[in-house]
């Protein structure tokens, strides 16, 4: 498989992960992302925040905690992480903390309501890919229809209670 075909695939698998642990609602918040390296899966994991209190709980996150114990290691160098939608800036820089050399990401930020965001101007994203550049290579809109039809889209009317950041 090219390495097209092999991010959709990946990224296929990661959207059935987030559906089979939280569903399709977009108010259960399913994001998922997988840590893959040498072409297989190390980890995959779903956002928690909400089931455990804890604002550090993104999927991506939850995804390097459990790689590193899988690999008994907290660098997990030159894998590649999936996830369904764009990275923050918090998870972009525990990937690069965890060695961590590829992003790919399904729905970007424009696709989504600003609620999944923590800063309305500045893509913390962009700016730490900018920085890293030469650590980090970062993909997006991989199945992106497919993974942003989980989430709020820009226009919708999110209800106050569920605008907390994901
Ligand atoms: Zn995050």
């Amino acid at each position: 498989m090219n390495i097209a075909a092999t991010d959709e695939a990946w990224m296929a698998r990661a959207i059935a992960l987030a559906i089979r642990e939280k569903g399709d609602d977009p108010a259960n918040t399913p994001i998922a992302a997988l840590v893959v390296r040498h072409g297989g899966l190390v980890a995959g994991a779903v956002n928690r925040t909400a089931e455990r209190c804890d604002a550090t709980a993104h999927a991506e996150v939850e995804a390097l905690r459990a790689a590193g114990q899988a690999v008994g290691d907290m660098k997990i160098d030159g894998a590649t992480l999936y996830t369904t939608l764009q990275p923050c800036g918090m998870c972009t820089m525990a990937a690069i903390w965890a060695g961590i050399t590829r992003i790919v990401y399904g729905a970007g930020r424009d696709q989504v309501h600003k609620m999944y965001f923590e800063d309305r101007h500045l893509s913390t994203v962009d700016y730490i890919r900018d920085a890293f550049k030469d650590d980090l290579s970062l993909e997006g809109g991989i199945a992106a229809h497919d993974c942003a039809q989980l989430y709020y889209g820009p226009d919708d009317a999110v209800p106050e209670d569920q605008q907390a950041n994901t």
